[in-house]
């Protein structure tokens, strides 16, 4: 690995305190918005206002410059915590907005980075829809031009959002990325989307079928989308919003500890271990950021090892968080209780198990931390 993972990288104080300044606003409209799941456009407008939905975009499409990939990601790891921390599906939303900045930088076009810039400065948020129920989201060739065919499942933001970069399958089986218009709530059904968290993502499905794809809205090539390691290295992003989500529950939780638990050595040991696995997780997500911005071969399996810790982190500071606050922990309105729901279930991020088993694998092979002080 290079050496240039080892710097310690200034955090972009500026950036960290625009999302501060926006903090409380954010954790107000996310209360309202779980208690009416709707898209949360007021939320959105917020970030929009505060130039966040720009800050990571291709510098084409007015996107702020960086020094280098290390320094972007240093400032990506703060907001996307910063976000999470104020409301987890916030975080999620703008997570998938940030992935699909990050397909126009790798895959797009000068004529779509744009395209891309022109619909940011409307204020639009994107998202990326992957997840389909079967058979899932084809292109087809017809007279008129080609088309898309099909459904996406789990389509945060679906309705609500102004585009999203969507997975869909050619002819020949591969895979090609398209851009589609996702503002529309007739294509949208959120009736399926009842759930105990992370409600404001609407993430229902949404009917892509008819909608045209020219050579403008067809991003990269065939297969692209997979293309490690940044593909799988791209988890570390979620990552952080979760990490959000874990470091707000511990500071909740603080704030709620009553004298009596505070003064009791038993609970103490509780939020001593909550510290802990707050603060280890934000270790290995910074660790797996860095690894992330140059590219790393090693870069997947330390993004999949992260998941796991962060997922294991987030259980465990659930659990002492209960057990630290009591019953006032899962009341309507507290905000424990929101952090919990909806951690729970953002936590569930596709094939957890199959993640640490990759990581495993690459460990066994060799120690992935290593960076000249290996253990094997
Ligand atoms: C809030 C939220 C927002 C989301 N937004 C989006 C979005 O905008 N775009 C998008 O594309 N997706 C989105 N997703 C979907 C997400 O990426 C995953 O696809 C989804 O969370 C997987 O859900 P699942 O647990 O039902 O997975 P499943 O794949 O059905 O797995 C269920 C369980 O089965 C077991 N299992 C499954 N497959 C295997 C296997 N191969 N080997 C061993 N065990 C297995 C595992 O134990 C797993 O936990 C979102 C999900 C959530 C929760």
């Amino acid at each position: 690995m290079s050496h240039h993972a080892r710097r310690s990288i200034p955090a972009d104080q500026t950036l960290r305190q625009r999302v501060a300044a926006i903090s409380d606003k954010l954790i107000a409209s996310g209360m309202r918005y779980d208690a009416a799941p709707l898209f949360p456009r007021e939320s959105v407008d917020t970030i929009v206002a505060a130039g966040l939905h720009k800050t990571f975009a291709p510098g084409a499409s007015g996107g702020q410059p960086f020094d280098d990939a290390l320094s972007e990601n240093a400032a990506l790891l703060d907001v996307l915590r910063g976000i999470g921390r104020a409301d987890l599906s916030l975080g999620r939303l703008f997570e998938g907005h940030v992935n699909a900045l990050k397909l126009f930088a790798w895959y797009g076009g000068p004529d779509q980075r744009a395209w891309l810039g022109q619909r940011l400065d409307e204020g639009q948020l994107f998202g990326v829809w992957a997840t389909e129920p079967p058979p899932g989201v084809t292109l087809v060739a017809g007279d008129g031009g080609t088309h898309l065919q099909g459904n996406k499942s789990f389509a945060s933001g679906a309705g609500g959002l102004g585009h999203a970069v969507v997975t869909a399958r050619m002819a020949d089986g591969r895979t090609q990325l398209a851009v589609a218009p996702a503002d529309d709530p007739a294509r949208a059904d959120l009736t399926g989307w009842r759930v105990r968290g992370m409600r404001a993502t609407v993430s229902g499905s949404y009917d892509l079928s008819g909608l045209p794809c020219t050579a403008m809205n067809l991003l990269g090539q065939p297969d692209d989308y997979g293309t490690e390691p940044r593909f799988t290295a791209g988890a570390w992003r979620f990552t952080a919003v979760h990490l959000g989500g874990i470091e707000a529950l511990l500071a909740e939780t603080r704030r709620g500890l009553s004298e009596a638990a505070r003064s009791d050595p038993l609970q103490r040991l509780k939020f001593g271990q909550a510290v802990v696995a707050a603060r280890t997780a934000y270790l290995w997500v910074r660790e797996a950021a860095q690894r992330a911005a140059i590219d790393s071969p090693d870069a997947p399996a330390f993004a999949q090892m992260t998941r796991g810790v962060v997922e294991r982190a987030g259980l465990d500071v659930m659990e002492l968080a209960a057990r630290m606050i009591g019953t006032r922990s899962a009341f309507d309105g507290q905000r424990i209780d929101k952090i919990i729901r909806d951690l729970s279930l953002y936590l569930r991020q596709a094939g957890p198990d199959f993640a640490r088993d990759q990581a495993a694998l690459a460990w066994l092979d060799r120690d992935v931390w290593g960076d000249g002080d290996e253990l094997w």
